[in-house]
């Protein structure tokens, strides 16, 4: 069976991608908090998803495309398919950069894209990603689409034992559940993936 990439997983290899190393390899370590906010999360976006229904939009179909090497699979949370063109929705229950959408939010959504222009045939793209405070509208274009496909690969040597780069930063690292063993590796100049952090923000 081919591997699989999840367009959740090219988020997550933005936010961080030694960070998605140890998730894929040591497994999600999850505090009673951060539980209780992914239970309240589903919970806000089955409302969302009930509402979008009944614009006419489909919510968390899986879909999949055969990417050669590997298949990119996942469940957008809300799309539409119209007139050759596709809009997907991206929920998030975090604040939007000062502009535009966070790369790995964008990311994610025109990997869906990606999938769904595949298969309707279609030529254009949007991706909205719908944060708390307000939403932000991108069109997809040709260079984001070389992006995804980089990410991805990144993403599929990561699962195969790579180790990458390590984003680090005060906030992100004081709350994440590896940041020892992520110490205790250190860092090589020129890992895999630091290009993470040239763009934060697409607009
Ligand atoms: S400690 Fe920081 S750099 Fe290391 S994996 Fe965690 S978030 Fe990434």
């Amino acid at each position: 069976m081919k591997p699989r990439v999840y367009p959740s997983e090219l988020r997550s290899y933005h936010y961080c991608p030694r960070l998605l190393f140890f998730e894929l390899h040591f497994g999600r370590r999850r505090g009673l908090l951060e539980r209780l906010n992914l239970f309240l999360r589903s919970l806000y976006h089955l409302v969302l998803q009930a509402l979008a229904r009944a614009r006419g939009f489909r919510t968390e179909e899986p879909i999949e495309l055969d990417m050669g090497s590997y298949v990119l699979k996942g469940r957008p949370d809300e799309y539409l398919v119209e007139d050759g063109k596709v809009l997907v929705v991206e929920i998030k229950t975090t604040r939007a950069p000062r502009e535009g959408a966070w790369l790995g939010d964008y990311l994610q959504g025109a990997a869906y894209a990606m999938i769904l222009m595949h298969k309707a045939g279609a030529k254009e793209a949007w991706v909205e990603v719908r944060y708390l405070d307000r939403s932000a509208r991108v069109q997809v274009r040709e260079e984001h689409l070389q992006l995804v496909k980089f990410a991805a690969e990144e993403v599929l040597a990561v699962k195969e034992g790579i180790v990458p780069f390590a984003n680090r930063s005060e906030r992100r690292c004081a709350r994440c559940p590896f940041r020892e063993e992520c110490l205790d590796l250190g860092d090589e100049p020129g890992e895999m993936g630091e290009w993470v952090t040239r763009d934060r923000s697409i607009f």
